[in-house]
């Protein structure tokens, strides 16, 4: 077990291990590919930068090589001799072995292995991210064999990049264009001081020291914080993913084609300028409102966009939901960032993903009910988002969307639990269509929050209502629901949760009044604009 290894970085990368909930998925996503994915890359750099120190001396070139070789077997067994390592150390091996015999093909050969090797143990989805990245890597140290060590790197970082981005434009339509440099300031980092270190350290000391530790966490950090920009991911567009699948497919056959140094360089330029260009053709210009409750399991999460802006009602839970997914669910919908949020309450369902999806949320736009001021709740949530804003009437600063005097629901003196001090929300979708949602009210909310508002409320002839707290008994009693009287009742719930959220009275009475119901466990997302 490694202590303190607060993004659990070293789990994967060290032991295979990995810790939940940890923010891989989203690092991933938005470029720091070879953070975790490729203690293989880790390695490659490793040897290409023993290589440089060997120099022309056999002696050394002997010793150096056994080293090397002594530190993967090392990991490997570190690993417990997990068979997904074993492609790294065959891809090492042979290409060693071709190096030492000086095969001519030794250039494109990673590939036709590392496809080889994976079609006989059977594809996997991750395995394929992961050996492109090591591939490109090879090909790209192979391609730059003679070039001084910057020039290694930078190529090694750009052609595992381009291995992989058409791979995550094909399944995820989303594209991260900061990863070569990403790769040109960890890479060399993590291969040559980090990586070697921690792996020796946690082997003669059973322990990684703390400075360590601080390094590698305020790394990560600064990265993240490095990723808070629009610019660094985007999501793009069907026409854009086949012209780019094209686009690398040509530029790939000529790259290989071309034996010109000098060709190669300038198809190198080319590539980044064009497929930095592909952005400009991702521009939506339509102004539509739109709203989405999103399928997060057990938990809520409402986004709305209007006028290229977007805006989230709480994000859902760490537990039901990874963030990556979440990150994903939302480029589906073709968003970027996010650029507010608002907490109905900060239970873990509604608030829970927040801290995992940094840094798609900005957290200085993050607003939350103002009843929870000075309660313990609001201390704690200070400690990690002190920039929060405590919204008096529910509502986002910006005013991008129309909200209608959203007050909070409860008129109690403050207590301590989420549920008493629950907000509500009222969006204006149309003339004359409403949205309400009251989080996670219980049915004495319901009513007051009813005769404080039925008047604005009745100015709409359709109404959908997001059914309070899940579905659970304690909400949603006919009386409310028959003044309500919405055209549509959306249920944000989780499949199979053990609360047992919708209960079925709730379901009952709504049938019975004839509301049609949308569930997001058995519906999916519910979209409306
Ligand atoms: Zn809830």
């Amino acid at each position: 077990m490694i202590s303190g290894d607060e993004y659990g970085i070293l789990h994967r990368l060290i032991l295979n291990d990995p810790i939940q909930p940890s923010p891989e998925g989203v690092l991933r996503l938005l470029g720091f590919v070879h953070l975790y994915s490729a203690s293989g890359l880790h390695l490659l750099a490793l040897e290409a930068f023993l290589q440089r120190l060997i120099g022309q001396s056999v002696y050394r070139k002997k010793i150096l090589t056994l080293l090397f070789w002594f530190f993967i077997i090392l990991i490997w067994k570190l690993q417990g001799f997990r068979l997904g390592f074993a492609r790294v150390l065959v891809l090492f091996f042979l290409r060693a072995l071709a190096r030492e015999k000086g095969f001519k093909w030794r250039v494109y050969y990673p590939l036709f292995l590392a496809l080889c090797f994976d079609f006989a143990l059977g594809i996997n989805s991750g395995w394929q991210h992961y050996y492109l990245a090591i591939l490109g890597g090879m090909l790209g140290l192979e391609l730059a064999k003679d070039q001084n060590v910057f020039i290694q790197h930078l190529y090694l970082a750009v052609a595992s990049w381009l291995m992989t981005a058409p791979l995550d434009l094909y399944e995820h339509h989303t594209i991260s264009w900061m990863t070569p440099v990403w790769s040109m300031i960890t890479i060399p980092l993590i291969a040559l001081i980090l990586y070697p270190l921690s792996v020796f350290s946690y082997v003669i000391l059973d322990r990684i020291p703390d400075f360590l530790m601080s390094v590698w966490n305020q790394g990560i950090e600064m990265l993240l914080k490095l990723a808070d920009h629009g610019f660094t991911f985007s999501v793009v567009n069907e026409s854009v993913i086949l012209s780019s699948l094209i686009f690398s497919i040509v530029t790939t056959v000529i790259f290989l084609k071309v034996a010109d140094k000098k060709y190669r360089k300038l198809f190198i330029i080319s590539c980044l300028i064009t497929l930095f260009g592909f952005k400009e053709f991702n521009l939506d210009t339509k102004v539509r409102m739109k709203l989405i409750q999103l399928d997060v399991g057990q938990g809520d999460s409402l986004l709305v966009k209007k006028n290229n802006l977007t805006e989230m009602i709480d994000l859902g839970t760490s537990r039901d939901v990874k963030p990556e997914a979440m990150i994903l669910h939302l480029a589906k919908y073709g968003e970027n960032q996010v650029n507010s949020v608002l907490f109905s309450h900060l239970d873990e369902d509604h608030a829970g993903g927040l801290r995992l999806l940094l840094p798609w949320v900005p957290t200085d736009h993050v607003e939350v009910n103002s009843n929870l001021e000075r309660t313990e709740m609001m201390r704690n949530w200070l400690q990690f988002f002190p920039t929060t804003t405590w919204c008096e009437k529910g509502c986002f600063k910006s005013g991008s969307v129309d909200w209608i005097n959203a007050k909070p629901a409860s008129s109690k003196k403050i207590g301590n639990s989420g549920n008493d001090l629950m907000s509500t929300v009222m969006i204006q979708l149309s003339e004359k269509e409403i949205y309400l949602a009251l989080g996670d009210s219980d049915s004495k909310q319901e009513e007051i929050f009813w005769n404080r508002h039925h008047k604005e409320i009745m100015m709409y002839p359709r109404r959908i209502l997001k059914i309070s707290h899940h579905g659970s008994k304690n909400s949603s009693k006919m009386d409310f629901i028959e003044k309500v009287s919405p055209n549509r009742a959306v249920i944000s719930v989780g499949f199979h949760n053990h609360y047992h959220h919708p209960h079925f009275s709730v379901i009952n009475l709504l049938m019975k009044e004839h509301i049609p119901i949308h569930r997001t466990d058995r519906d999916g997302d519910f979209e409306w604009q």
